[in-house]
């Protein structure tokens, strides 16, 4: 279903069009900016009521006129920048983009979405539980509310359920068979890095245990969860994009209903951040597989050109290296990112407050270079763009938390030293 009305700004007093392709959420917090003065207009539609804030309602004459500014929206697909054209809905432009099966799986993952959005709390409560070790409330809710059995009072028996929580809570973000494929890499690597050297493989794992390193990771990665969970408006559109193939040959700019890029930006510095410190235990199995020695760097791969050595003595100088010369740092790496999912100019411009938004457009402009103050050569992405770079980059964490977790199953389960229950 479809709804036109026409809103005139409340700063300019222009009027705009607009067509609205209705989502099955009862509460729809729509948001888009007067294409002439630039004032943000937030439109929230109920079953009953809408409260309009930045414009009023005025009577609506159809069909649109070609000359008055209009704009297309709908929470759950990328929405065009284009004239109004009769007929061409965003619910029919988003059908076209993609096949049959594609649109009936984007809608299963909005219907998961829609009704587990009840649940966010007692999830985020849950997590909390974790985290704090809180193992009886964890246990009882975890059953109450999702059905989760945490089976035996044992480490990895949490553990276990913690993962089953996260598989259903976060359905709608993955991947079809990204999981699997993962832990299985995982198994596979650390069994190599047990056959180069058991004994040094667990001094590994006991390091970043005993530190507690990997239980603050772990508790960084159980931080996301809910920050995704209620961002997932804006990331709807982001999630179309997986079916749509035209877009990734060619990202034209589309509309994100829902939201702005300001309320976002942190959102993606947070997770490149714990990508970045994840990136620790990539290096170290690499060095495990590889020399045998989770300290050993390959010899030389800092050396610049001018003859200084930057390659770091050990793990833990590693870890406080900047995340874009990090990735340099490990030869020939078992574990590859995938695209675009830690830009490091993208993560150090929003770190250093270098990025403008315009919101009529949704264009983003940001700029890579540190110094001075002359804002020189921007680089720019749409807000969808973006979206979709937070839900890489959110996919790439969910898979190196697969890391963490198979860490502490070593501990649990193929360890035998008495520190094992301190561990948990
Ligand atoms: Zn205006």
């Amino acid at each position: 279903m479809n709804i036109n009305l026409t809103l005139e700004c409340d700063s300019c007093g222009e009027p705009t069009n607009c067509r609205i392709g209705m989502s099955n959420r009862p509460e729809q917090p729509l948001r888009f900016a007067c294409k002439d003065c630039g004032q943000v207009i937030d439109l929230t539609l109920r079953m009953h009521s809408a409260d309009i804030d930045g414009a009023h309602q005025i009577e609506t004459q159809t069909p649109f006129d070609e000359n008055t500014n209009f704009v297309d929206l709908h929470l759950d697909f990328p929405v065009s920048f284009e004239k109004y054209v009769m007929g061409q809905t965003p619910f029919m432009m988003a059908a076209q983009r993609i096949g049959v099966d594609e649109m009936m799986l984007h809608g299963a993952r909005l219907r998961h979405l829609d009704e587990f959005h009840d649940n966010k709390r007692t999830f985020n409560t849950l997590l909390k539980h974790y985290t704090r070790q809180k193992k009886t409330p964890f246990k009882l809710v975890a059953k109450r509310a999702f059905d989760v059995d945490v089976i035996s009072d044992a480490p990895q028996d949490f553990n276990a359920a913690l993962y089953n929580l996260l598989a259903i809570m976060m359905w709608p973000f993955a991947l079809p068979g990204d999981n699997a494929n993962t832990v299985d890499l995982f198994m596979n690597e650390l069994g190599k890095a047990r056959q180069a050297s058991k004994p040094e493989l667990e001094a590994f794992i006991a390091e970043t245990i005993d530190t507690r390193f990997l239980a603050k990771l772990q508790s960084d990665c159980l931080d996301v969860y809910p920050r995704m969970l209620a961002s997932e408006l804006a990331l709807r559109p982001a999630l179309f994009l997986d079916f749509d193939d035209a877009y990734s040959n060619n990202p034209i700019p589309m509309r994100v209903s829902a939201d702005d890029f300001q309320s976002f930006k942190d959102l993606y510095k947070d997770i490149a951040e714990v990508i970045s410190r994840q990136f620790v235990l990539v290096a170290g199995v690499n060095n495990l597989i590889k020399r045998g020695n989770h300290n050993t760097f390959f010899p030389g791969i800092g050396l610049t050109k001018s003859g200084k050595d930057f390659t770091p003595d050990s793990l833990d100088q590693f870890a406080k290296v900047d995340f874009g010369k990090k990735l340099t740092f490990i030869d020939d790496s078992w574990y590859q990112l995938e695209d675009d999912s830690a830009d490091n100019q993208l993560r150090n411009a929003i770190a250093h407050f270098k990025t403008e938004y315009d919101d009529v457009t949704q264009i983003i402009s940001y700029y890579p270079q540190k110094d001075g103050l002359e804002a020189k050569a921007p680089k720019t992405i749409s807000f969808l763009e973006f979206m979709r770079r937070i839900l890489t980059a959110y996919r790439e964490m969910h898979r190196l938390h697969h890391l963490i977790k198979a860490l502490f199953y070593y501990r649990y389960l193929l360890m035998d030293d008495a520190s094992k229950q301190e561990a948990t």
